[in-house]
């Protein structure tokens, strides 16, 4: 996965750059705790894929590692020390990169951080890219976490997908993985793949269920404007599965991955106990994160800001020390807050409003009267002071942000 969705219901007031000066205040009053890097590289294009990403060339990766240290520096000149607790390098595709640039790309981040305070350091990688190499370029870095993109777990589905790789690389780079000593797996898999029976699903869960790997990514999928399959389904040549088909192959999913021991701690994430991916849990506990490299995103108070999502424009911008920020928005401060709030209804923990003790009295009031509206209609629950979703509430995510967000006041 890439940077979060950022929640667009709000009235923002967008800035075109943003000021170093801007940047300094803001930063020095919120420090940062989470960092996300994307590596914008792919050795081709999956079908149902939008996210910012070109063809790997070596030369341009190896030129964009330098202009994203060159990124991070620009940081470190004016900003307070970057001293996270968690880092996800994420893409694109990390270990596409070759051994000498992964390894160089590691060492860059290492060397421009205080890792006193880090606990997780996560890279996701493709399933047949891994290399004992890589690997050990990893643990000299410090990263203890691998997420791998395998998204399904037959041959025929990966090629219809256009993955480019296969069930025995998967078996392989786990293997890779394990021993070089990185034992904190994930993978993903997706749901409602074009020609993936009911039977192929659960079979797949159950197989995936089985491998050495300590979380696991369920997503349904999802049909993006601009995607290879987007065009499949506008020829005619594949149908989506409908809605109450999705929810039922995620049933499946949680049925047969708690049997095997994996807890669901977020709308499509299962772990087991104690392996939760701690970066994406800040996340959705509304803390904030900093992003570098062409289309990172970035939370820090009220201020969200997007890096330029053209690798070529942000290696010409690093390189001559410009700013790499191509959009701002700033929220005001009851957005702001009712943002982090609606994040955290992804979480099987809910959100305990106690947390939010920022939040004007007036806005804490309207939450509460927006929540006991929600739990007679049975979407929310509560237990003390913590509210979460119902099934039927996850199924209705829309609705509740409607009814949490507060009429915006010019
Ligand atoms: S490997 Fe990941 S980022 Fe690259 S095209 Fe496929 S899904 Fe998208």
């Amino acid at each position: 996965m890439t940077s979060p969705p950022v929640f667009t219901l709000y009235t923002r007031r967008r800035h075109e750059g943003m000021l170093q000066s801007d940047m300094d205040v803001v930063l020095n009053q919120h420090p940062i705790r989470h960092l996300y890097v994307h590596i914008p590289f792919c050795s081709g294009k999956c079908s149902y894929c939008v996210l910012y990403s070109v063809m790997y060339d070596e030369q341009r990766a190896s030129r964009y590692v330098e202009a994203l240290s060159g990124e991070m520096d620009q940081w470190r000149r004016t900003g307070p020390p970057l001293k996270p607790e968690t880092i996800f390098i994420g893409g694109g595709t990390p270990s596409s990169l070759a051994e000498d640039s992964f390894a160089r790309l590691l060492q860059h981040v290492r060397s421009r951080i205080d890792p006193s305070a880090l606990v997780e350091w996560t890279i996701e990688a493709q399933p047949g890219t891994l290399t004992p190499r890589k690997v050990a370029a990893m643990l000299a870095a410090g990263v203890n976490r691998i997420s791998f993109g395998v998204q399904a777990l037959t041959d025929a589905t990966l090629q219809r997908i256009f993955r480019r790789h296969s069930v025995a690389d998967v078996e392989t780079s786990l293997a890779c993985a394990r021993e070089g000593g990185i034992d904190n797996v994930g993978i993903d898999l997706i749901a409602c793949l074009p020609g993936v029976t009911s039977d192929e699903w659960r079979a797949s869960v159950a197989q995936a269920a089985r491998l050495p790997v300590q979380h696991l990514s369920v997503y349904a999928l999802t049909i993006e404007d601009g995607s290879l399959l987007a065009d499949q389904v506008e020829r005619g040549e594949f149908t989506p599965a409908d809605d109450d088909t999705q929810v039922a192959e995620l049933d499946v999913a949680e049925s047969i991955l708690g049997e095997a021991g994996f807890h669901r701690y977020e709308f499509s994430n299962y772990a087991r106990p104690g392996r939760e991916c701690l970066h994406n849990l800040a996340y959705w506990r509304g803390n904030d994160y900093l992003g570098f490299g062409p289309a990172a995103s970035s939370r820090v108070g009220t201020e969200r800001w997007t890096n330029v999502a053209d690798v070529n424009a942000y290696v010409a911008a690093a390189e001559a020390g410009n700013p790499v920020r191509r959009e701002r928005d700033t929220l005001d401060a009851r957005a702001d807050l009712t943002e982090r709030l609606m994040f955290g209804f992804r979480l099987a923990e809910g959100v305990n409003l106690d947390r939010f003790a920022d939040a004007d009295a007036d806005l804490i009031t309207h939450w509460k009267s927006a929540l006991a509206r929600l739990s007679d209609q049975g979407v929310v629950t509560q237990q003390g002071a913590r509210w979460t979703l119902t099934p039927t509430g996850r199924l209705l995510a829309d609705h509740v942000a409607e009814e949490l967000i507060p009429a915006h006041r010019d």
